[in-house]
Protein backbone atom coordinates (compact mmCIF):
# COMPACT_ATOMS: atom_id res chain seq x y z
CA UNK A 1 0.00 0.00 0.00
CA UNK A 2 1.33 3.53 -0.68
CA UNK A 3 2.62 5.50 2.77
CA UNK A 4 1.93 8.63 3.48
CA UNK A 5 3.94 10.63 6.19
CA UNK A 6 2.15 13.03 8.78
CA UNK A 7 4.06 15.08 11.53
CA UNK A 8 2.00 16.89 13.98
CA UNK A 9 4.10 19.47 15.90
CA UNK A 10 3.69 20.81 19.10
CA UNK A 11 0.81 23.08 19.67
CA UNK A 12 -0.85 20.39 17.48
CA UNK A 13 -0.46 17.15 20.29
CA UNK A 14 -0.72 20.04 23.00
CA UNK A 15 -4.27 18.51 24.33
CA UNK A 16 -6.14 15.34 24.81
CA UNK A 17 -8.83 16.92 22.57
CA UNK A 18 -6.04 17.66 19.78
CA UNK A 19 -4.19 14.45 20.02
CA UNK A 20 -8.11 13.61 19.20
CA UNK A 21 -8.41 15.98 16.28
CA UNK A 22 -5.16 14.80 14.52
CA UNK A 23 -6.01 11.09 14.70
CA UNK A 24 -8.92 12.09 13.12
CA UNK A 25 -6.59 13.32 10.39
CA UNK A 26 -4.55 10.23 10.40
CA UNK A 27 -8.10 8.04 10.15
CA UNK A 28 -9.33 9.70 7.24
CA UNK A 29 -5.41 9.50 5.23
CA UNK A 30 -6.08 5.49 6.45
CA UNK A 31 -9.42 5.00 4.72
CA UNK A 32 -8.11 6.36 1.37
CA UNK A 33 -5.61 3.45 1.62
CA UNK A 34 -2.49 4.86 3.02
CA UNK A 35 -0.52 2.92 5.33
CA UNK A 36 0.61 6.17 7.97
CA UNK A 37 3.64 6.81 9.62
CA UNK A 38 2.91 9.53 12.10
CA UNK A 39 5.54 11.26 12.95
CA UNK A 40 4.87 13.83 16.51
CA UNK A 41 6.49 15.85 18.93
CA UNK A 42 6.37 16.72 22.47
CA UNK A 43 3.14 18.55 23.89
CA UNK A 44 4.43 22.51 22.93
CA UNK A 45 6.51 24.05 25.96
CA UNK A 46 7.49 20.17 26.75
CA UNK A 47 10.88 20.40 25.45
CA UNK A 48 11.63 23.78 26.48
CA UNK A 49 10.89 22.88 30.50
CA UNK A 50 12.77 19.68 30.26
CA UNK A 51 15.88 21.88 28.77
CA UNK A 52 15.37 24.51 31.10
CA UNK A 53 15.52 21.98 34.33
CA UNK A 54 18.78 20.77 32.96
CA UNK A 55 20.80 23.80 32.22
CA UNK A 56 19.47 24.35 36.13
CA UNK A 57 20.87 21.65 37.10
CA UNK A 58 24.10 21.81 35.00
CA UNK A 59 24.45 24.46 32.63
CA UNK A 60 27.91 22.87 30.65
CA UNK A 61 25.48 19.74 30.73
CA UNK A 62 26.81 16.18 29.37
CA UNK A 63 25.32 16.34 26.11
CA UNK A 64 24.36 12.31 26.64
CA UNK A 65 22.01 13.17 29.69
CA UNK A 66 21.01 15.95 27.77
CA UNK A 67 19.28 13.77 25.25
CA UNK A 68 18.54 11.48 27.87
CA UNK A 69 16.17 13.95 28.99
CA UNK A 70 14.67 16.41 26.24
CA UNK A 71 14.16 13.23 24.05
CA UNK A 72 11.13 11.83 26.95
CA UNK A 73 8.53 14.53 25.58
CA UNK A 74 7.91 12.77 22.29
CA UNK A 75 7.98 9.55 24.06
CA UNK A 76 4.80 10.55 25.98
CA UNK A 77 2.62 12.27 22.74
CA UNK A 78 3.82 9.09 20.53
CA UNK A 79 2.09 6.51 22.74
CA UNK A 80 -0.62 8.70 23.57
CA UNK A 81 -1.24 8.67 19.57
CA UNK A 82 -1.27 4.91 19.49
CA UNK A 83 -4.23 4.53 22.00
CA UNK A 84 -6.45 7.39 20.69
CA UNK A 85 -5.95 5.67 17.31
CA UNK A 86 -6.62 2.10 18.84
CA UNK A 87 -9.65 3.71 20.10
CA UNK A 88 -10.69 4.48 16.83
CA UNK A 89 -10.45 0.86 15.90
CA UNK A 90 -7.24 2.05 13.86
CA UNK A 91 -4.58 -0.96 14.17
CA UNK A 92 -1.82 1.74 15.23
CA UNK A 93 1.37 0.90 18.13
CA UNK A 94 4.22 3.72 18.97
CA UNK A 95 7.88 3.29 18.09
CA UNK A 96 10.50 5.01 19.83
CA UNK A 97 13.29 6.23 17.97
CA UNK A 98 15.78 3.02 19.08
CA UNK A 99 12.91 0.80 18.54
CA UNK A 100 12.97 1.78 15.04
CA UNK A 101 15.68 1.92 15.42
CA UNK A 102 16.67 5.37 13.78
CA UNK A 103 20.57 5.03 13.41
CA UNK A 104 22.58 8.38 14.35
CA UNK A 105 26.16 9.46 14.99
CA UNK A 106 26.94 10.44 18.18
CA UNK A 107 27.02 14.37 17.75
CA UNK A 108 24.07 14.59 20.93
CA UNK A 109 22.44 17.24 20.72
CA UNK A 110 22.37 17.86 17.27
CA UNK A 111 22.54 14.70 15.82
CA UNK A 112 22.65 13.45 12.26
CA UNK A 113 20.57 10.59 10.99
CA UNK A 114 22.52 7.75 9.25
CA UNK A 115 20.43 4.78 8.77
CA UNK A 116 16.84 4.20 9.04
CA UNK A 117 15.83 0.26 8.42
CA UNK A 118 12.58 -0.66 7.06
CA UNK A 119 12.11 -3.85 8.06
CA UNK A 120 10.62 -3.91 11.68
CA UNK A 121 7.75 -1.28 10.56
CA UNK A 122 6.99 -3.03 7.25
CA UNK A 123 7.13 -6.82 8.98
CA UNK A 124 3.94 -5.23 10.80
CA UNK A 125 2.45 -3.15 7.91
CA UNK A 126 2.13 -6.71 6.65
CA UNK A 127 0.62 -8.26 9.20
CA UNK A 128 -1.99 -5.51 8.92
CA UNK A 129 -0.93 -2.53 11.46
CA UNK A 130 -2.59 0.73 9.65
CA UNK A 131 -0.30 3.17 11.46
CA UNK A 132 3.19 3.65 12.60
CA UNK A 133 3.70 5.94 15.46
CA UNK A 134 7.02 6.94 15.49
CA UNK A 135 8.28 9.39 18.78
CA UNK A 136 10.25 12.05 16.11
CA UNK A 137 13.52 14.25 17.48
CA UNK A 138 15.65 11.39 19.02
CA UNK A 139 17.53 8.50 17.67
CA UNK A 140 20.46 6.47 18.99
CA UNK A 141 24.32 6.43 18.73
CA UNK A 142 26.51 3.39 17.51
CA UNK A 143 27.30 3.41 21.32
CA UNK A 144 23.77 2.76 22.02
CA UNK A 145 22.80 6.19 23.94
CA UNK A 146 19.94 8.00 22.85
CA UNK A 147 20.60 11.19 20.89
CA UNK A 148 18.44 13.86 19.75
CA UNK A 149 18.36 15.92 16.31
CA UNK A 150 18.33 19.74 17.63
CA UNK A 151 15.14 21.63 18.49
CA UNK A 152 12.55 20.90 15.63
CA UNK A 153 13.78 17.94 15.00
CA UNK A 154 10.91 16.16 14.55
CA UNK A 155 10.69 17.56 11.07
CA UNK A 156 13.86 16.33 9.35
CA UNK A 157 12.31 12.57 11.31
CA UNK A 158 9.58 12.74 8.90
CA UNK A 159 11.33 13.73 6.02
CA UNK A 160 14.24 10.90 7.13
CA UNK A 161 10.95 8.51 7.20
CA UNK A 162 9.52 9.78 3.80
CA UNK A 163 12.56 8.94 1.97
CA UNK A 164 13.21 5.95 3.57
CA UNK A 165 10.14 4.61 2.69
CA UNK A 166 9.61 6.11 -0.62
CA UNK A 167 6.17 7.96 0.87
CA UNK A 168 4.29 9.46 -1.77
CA UNK A 169 4.35 12.66 0.64
CA UNK A 170 5.54 14.13 3.96
CA UNK A 171 2.51 16.82 5.23
CA UNK A 172 3.87 18.44 8.39
CA UNK A 173 0.47 19.71 10.22
CA UNK A 174 1.43 22.84 12.62
CA UNK A 175 -0.10 25.40 14.01
CA UNK A 176 0.14 27.90 10.43
CA UNK A 177 -1.74 26.69 6.85
CA UNK A 178 1.73 27.20 5.32
CA UNK A 179 5.24 29.07 4.76
CA UNK A 180 4.37 32.29 4.64
CA UNK A 181 6.74 35.63 3.42
CA UNK A 182 7.87 36.16 6.96
CA UNK A 183 6.59 35.14 10.36
CA UNK A 184 3.08 35.70 10.36
CA UNK A 185 3.04 36.37 14.20
CA UNK A 186 5.59 39.50 13.03
CA UNK A 187 3.84 40.89 10.56
CA UNK A 188 0.04 41.26 9.28
CA UNK A 189 1.01 41.32 6.23
CA UNK A 190 2.56 38.30 5.35
CA UNK A 191 1.44 36.56 2.56
CA UNK A 192 0.95 32.73 2.33
CA UNK A 193 3.34 31.00 -0.60
CA UNK A 194 1.33 28.01 -2.76
CA UNK A 195 4.91 26.77 -3.36
CA UNK A 196 8.45 27.65 -1.85
CA UNK A 197 11.65 26.62 -4.01
CA UNK A 198 13.75 24.18 -1.69
CA UNK A 199 16.64 26.72 -1.70
CA UNK A 200 14.92 29.26 -0.67
CA UNK A 201 13.20 27.15 2.52
CA UNK A 202 16.10 26.28 2.98
CA UNK A 203 17.99 29.27 3.92
CA UNK A 204 14.76 30.81 5.20
CA UNK A 205 15.06 27.86 7.70
CA UNK A 206 18.75 28.30 8.69
CA UNK A 207 18.45 31.83 9.01
CA UNK A 208 15.73 31.76 11.43
CA UNK A 209 11.89 30.66 10.48
CA UNK A 210 10.87 27.56 12.15
CA UNK A 211 8.44 26.25 10.49
CA UNK A 212 10.76 23.83 9.05
CA UNK A 213 14.02 22.41 10.71
CA UNK A 214 16.96 22.95 7.95
CA UNK A 215 17.87 19.90 7.82
CA UNK A 216 14.66 18.62 6.87
CA UNK A 217 14.63 20.90 4.21
CA UNK A 218 18.29 19.41 2.92
CA UNK A 219 17.36 15.78 3.18
CA UNK A 220 13.67 16.69 1.25
CA UNK A 221 15.93 18.48 -1.42
CA UNK A 222 18.60 15.71 -1.36
CA UNK A 223 15.87 12.70 -2.06
CA UNK A 224 13.27 14.77 -3.85
CA UNK A 225 10.56 14.49 -0.77
CA UNK A 226 7.22 15.84 -2.04
CA UNK A 227 6.92 18.36 1.20
CA UNK A 228 3.76 19.89 2.77
CA UNK A 229 3.48 22.25 5.45
CA UNK A 230 -0.43 22.60 6.55
CA UNK A 231 -2.66 23.65 9.35
CA UNK A 232 -4.10 21.21 11.87
CA UNK A 233 -6.71 23.33 12.77
CA UNK A 234 -8.69 23.68 9.46
CA UNK A 235 -10.12 20.70 7.18
CA UNK A 236 -7.77 20.32 4.74
CA UNK A 237 -7.98 19.80 0.81
CA UNK A 238 -5.59 17.91 -1.45
CA UNK A 239 -4.01 21.01 -2.20
CA UNK A 240 -4.33 22.86 1.18
CA UNK A 241 -0.80 24.36 2.46
CA UNK A 242 2.64 25.42 1.01
CA UNK A 243 4.18 22.92 -1.21
CA UNK A 244 8.07 22.69 -0.61
CA UNK A 245 9.35 21.52 -4.50
CA UNK A 246 11.91 22.12 -7.06
CA UNK A 247 12.64 25.51 -8.65
CA UNK A 248 11.39 24.53 -12.22
CA UNK A 249 8.03 24.01 -10.34
CA UNK A 250 7.36 27.58 -9.33
CA UNK A 251 6.65 29.62 -12.63
CA UNK A 252 6.71 33.24 -11.23
CA UNK A 253 8.00 34.29 -7.96
CA UNK A 254 9.27 37.72 -6.33
CA UNK A 255 13.11 38.56 -6.25
CA UNK A 256 12.83 38.17 -2.37
CA UNK A 257 10.51 36.14 -1.54
CA UNK A 258 10.98 35.87 2.13
CA UNK A 259 11.97 37.97 4.97
CA UNK A 260 13.19 35.50 8.27
CA UNK A 261 14.51 37.07 11.20
CA UNK A 262 16.66 35.10 14.68
CA UNK A 263 16.65 36.32 17.99
CA UNK A 264 19.21 33.32 19.10
CA UNK A 265 22.01 35.47 17.84
CA UNK A 266 24.74 36.71 20.21
CA UNK A 267 27.53 38.88 18.86
CA UNK A 268 31.23 38.47 20.43
CA UNK A 269 33.98 40.76 20.01
CA UNK A 270 37.73 39.85 20.75
CA UNK A 271 39.27 43.62 21.22
CA UNK A 272 42.90 44.05 20.22
CA UNK A 273 44.23 40.92 18.99
CA UNK A 274 47.67 40.29 17.13
CA UNK A 275 47.02 40.53 13.36
CA UNK A 276 49.34 37.99 12.18
CA UNK A 277 48.87 34.96 9.67
CA UNK A 278 47.11 32.35 11.52
CA UNK A 279 45.26 34.14 13.87
CA UNK A 280 42.25 33.07 12.13
CA UNK A 281 42.71 29.56 12.48
CA UNK A 282 44.11 30.27 15.93
CA UNK A 283 40.54 31.83 17.04
CA UNK A 284 38.22 29.39 15.01
CA UNK A 285 39.44 26.57 15.45
CA UNK A 286 39.10 26.25 19.16
CA UNK A 287 35.83 27.54 18.85
CA UNK A 288 34.83 24.76 15.99
CA UNK A 289 36.03 22.21 18.79
CA UNK A 290 34.32 23.22 21.19
CA UNK A 291 31.33 23.20 19.02
CA UNK A 292 30.42 26.78 18.51
CA UNK A 293 29.01 27.47 14.89
CA UNK A 294 30.28 30.77 13.81
CA UNK A 295 28.06 32.69 11.50
CA UNK A 296 29.27 35.57 10.02
CA UNK A 297 32.81 37.25 11.08
CA UNK A 298 34.53 40.15 10.71
CA UNK A 299 38.17 41.49 10.26
CA UNK A 300 38.45 45.16 11.40
CA UNK A 301 41.70 47.20 9.75
CA UNK A 302 44.21 46.61 11.69
CA UNK A 303 46.03 49.61 13.66
CA UNK A 304 49.67 48.73 14.79
CA UNK A 305 49.23 45.18 13.84
CA UNK A 306 46.50 44.93 16.41
CA UNK A 307 43.06 44.14 15.15
CA UNK A 308 39.36 43.67 16.93
CA UNK A 309 37.51 40.49 15.22
CA UNK A 310 33.82 39.90 15.49
CA UNK A 311 31.56 36.62 15.08
CA UNK A 312 28.03 35.35 15.67
CA UNK A 313 27.27 32.78 17.29
CA UNK A 314 23.64 31.35 18.86
CA UNK A 315 23.21 32.81 21.71
CA UNK A 316 23.11 29.79 23.73
CA UNK A 317 27.07 28.93 22.96
CA UNK A 318 28.24 32.28 24.02
CA UNK A 319 29.62 30.32 27.11
CA UNK A 320 31.06 27.55 25.42
CA UNK A 321 32.77 30.26 23.24
CA UNK A 322 34.21 31.98 26.26
CA UNK A 323 35.46 28.99 27.61
CA UNK A 324 36.99 28.38 24.69
CA UNK A 325 38.83 31.48 23.99
CA UNK A 326 40.04 31.42 27.50
CA UNK A 327 41.28 28.41 27.06
CA UNK A 328 43.38 29.50 24.23
CA UNK A 329 44.19 32.52 25.53
CA UNK A 330 46.03 30.65 28.89
CA UNK A 331 47.62 28.32 26.51
CA UNK A 332 49.33 30.95 24.88
CA UNK A 333 47.52 30.35 21.23
CA UNK A 334 46.13 33.81 20.83
CA UNK A 335 46.48 36.84 22.67
CA UNK A 336 43.73 39.40 23.44
CA UNK A 337 42.62 42.33 25.49
CA UNK A 338 38.96 41.71 25.87
CA UNK A 339 36.21 39.61 24.99
CA UNK A 340 32.37 41.32 24.89
CA UNK A 341 29.46 39.34 23.94
CA UNK A 342 26.26 41.29 23.03
CA UNK A 343 23.55 39.32 23.11
CA UNK A 344 20.59 42.20 22.22
CA UNK A 345 21.02 41.49 18.74
CA UNK A 346 18.98 39.85 15.78
CA UNK A 347 19.57 38.62 12.87
CA UNK A 348 17.28 39.64 9.51
CA UNK A 349 17.78 38.34 6.26
CA UNK A 350 15.68 38.98 3.06
CA UNK A 351 15.83 35.65 1.06
CA UNK A 352 14.92 34.99 -2.62
CA UNK A 353 16.65 32.62 -5.54
CA UNK A 354 15.79 36.36 -8.03
CA UNK A 355 18.95 37.75 -6.67
CA UNK A 356 21.03 35.65 -8.38
CA UNK A 357 20.30 37.35 -11.73
CA UNK A 358 19.20 40.91 -10.12
CA UNK A 359 21.19 43.64 -8.38
CA UNK A 360 20.35 46.43 -6.28
CA UNK A 361 18.52 44.07 -3.18
CA UNK A 362 21.81 44.79 -0.82
CA UNK A 363 21.52 48.72 -1.65
CA UNK A 364 17.45 48.74 -1.32
CA UNK A 365 17.82 47.11 2.27
CA UNK A 366 20.50 49.75 3.85
CA UNK A 367 18.55 51.82 2.47
CA UNK A 368 15.19 50.80 3.61
CA UNK A 369 16.87 50.17 7.61
CA UNK A 370 18.96 53.75 7.60
CA UNK A 371 15.16 55.71 6.69
CA UNK A 372 13.84 53.81 10.01
CA UNK A 373 17.35 54.96 11.75
CA UNK A 374 17.85 51.27 12.09
CA UNK A 375 21.91 50.80 12.27
CA UNK A 376 23.82 47.68 10.57
CA UNK A 377 26.17 45.97 13.17
CA UNK A 378 27.39 42.95 10.72
CA UNK A 379 26.67 42.22 7.36
CA UNK A 380 26.78 38.79 5.66
CA UNK A 381 25.76 37.67 1.74
CA UNK A 382 25.23 34.94 -0.65
CA UNK A 383 23.72 34.37 -3.23
CA UNK A 384 20.65 34.19 -2.79
CA UNK A 385 20.50 36.08 0.94
CA UNK A 386 21.66 39.40 2.47
CA UNK A 387 21.81 39.22 6.50
CA UNK A 388 22.11 41.89 9.05
CA UNK A 389 22.66 42.23 12.54
CA UNK A 390 20.83 44.99 14.43
CA UNK A 391 19.70 45.70 17.97
CA UNK A 392 17.09 43.30 18.79
CA UNK A 393 14.84 45.91 19.46
CA UNK A 394 14.40 46.97 16.49
CA UNK A 395 14.12 43.58 15.24
CA UNK A 396 9.64 43.67 13.86
CA UNK A 397 10.57 46.96 12.66
CA UNK A 398 13.09 46.06 10.53
CA UNK A 399 11.11 42.89 9.28
CA UNK A 400 8.02 45.20 8.58
CA UNK A 401 10.09 47.64 6.57
CA UNK A 402 11.63 45.04 4.81
CA UNK A 403 8.51 43.27 4.24
CA UNK A 404 6.79 46.68 2.71
CA UNK A 405 9.93 47.64 0.79
CA UNK A 406 9.89 44.11 -0.90
CA UNK A 407 6.34 44.62 -1.60
CA UNK A 408 5.82 41.14 -0.70
CA UNK A 409 2.12 41.30 0.31
CA UNK A 410 1.80 41.15 -3.25
CA UNK A 411 2.20 38.29 -5.40
CA UNK A 412 4.02 38.30 -8.48
P1 LIG B 1 5.61 23.01 15.38
O1 LIG B 1 5.48 22.98 16.84
O2 LIG B 1 4.36 22.58 14.67
O3 LIG B 1 6.83 22.32 14.87
P2 LIG B 1 6.94 25.56 15.10
O4 LIG B 1 6.63 26.51 16.20
O5 LIG B 1 8.21 24.85 15.14
O6 LIG B 1 5.71 24.54 14.97
O7 LIG B 1 6.82 26.30 13.69
C1 LIG B 1 5.66 27.01 13.34
C2 LIG B 1 5.88 28.50 13.59
O8 LIG B 1 6.88 28.99 12.71
C3 LIG B 1 4.69 29.38 13.32
O9 LIG B 1 3.83 29.44 14.42
C4 LIG B 1 5.33 30.71 12.99
O10 LIG B 1 5.27 31.62 14.07
C5 LIG B 1 6.79 30.38 12.73
N1 LIG B 1 7.28 30.93 11.47
C6 LIG B 1 8.44 31.62 11.32
N2 LIG B 1 8.61 32.02 10.07
C7 LIG B 1 7.55 31.56 9.36
C8 LIG B 1 7.17 31.64 7.99
N3 LIG B 1 7.92 32.28 7.08
N4 LIG B 1 6.01 31.05 7.62
C9 LIG B 1 5.25 30.40 8.50
N5 LIG B 1 5.55 30.30 9.82
C10 LIG B 1 6.70 30.85 10.25
N1 LIG C 1 10.09 18.70 20.66
C1 LIG C 1 11.31 19.08 19.99
C2 LIG C 1 11.52 20.58 20.09
O1 LIG C 1 10.68 21.27 20.67
C3 LIG C 1 11.35 18.62 18.57
C4 LIG C 1 10.25 19.16 17.70
O2 LIG C 1 9.21 19.60 18.19
O3 LIG C 1 10.42 19.15 16.49
O4 LIG C 1 12.49 21.07 19.62
MG1 LIG D 1 8.85 22.92 14.71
Amino acid sequence: MPVLVMKFGGTSVATLDRIRRAAKRVGVEVAKGYDVIVIVSAMSGKTNELVGWVNEISPLYDAREYDAVVSSGENITAGLMALTLQEMNVPARSWQGWQVPLMTNSAHSSARIEEIPTDNLNAKFGEGMRVAVVAGFQGISPEGRITTLGRGGSDTTAVAFAAAFGAERCDIYTDVDGVYTTDPRISSKARKLDKIAFEEMLELASLGAKVLQTRSVELAMRYNVRLRVLSSFEEQSDDAGTLVCAEEEIMESNVVSGIAYSRDEAKMTLISVADRPGIAAAIFGPLSEAGVNVDMIIQNIAEEGRTDMTFSCPTDQVKRAEKALEEAKENGDINYHDLVADTDVAKISAVGIGMRSQSGVAAKMFKTLSDEGVNIKVIATSEIKISVLVDRKYMELAVQALHDAFELDKAA
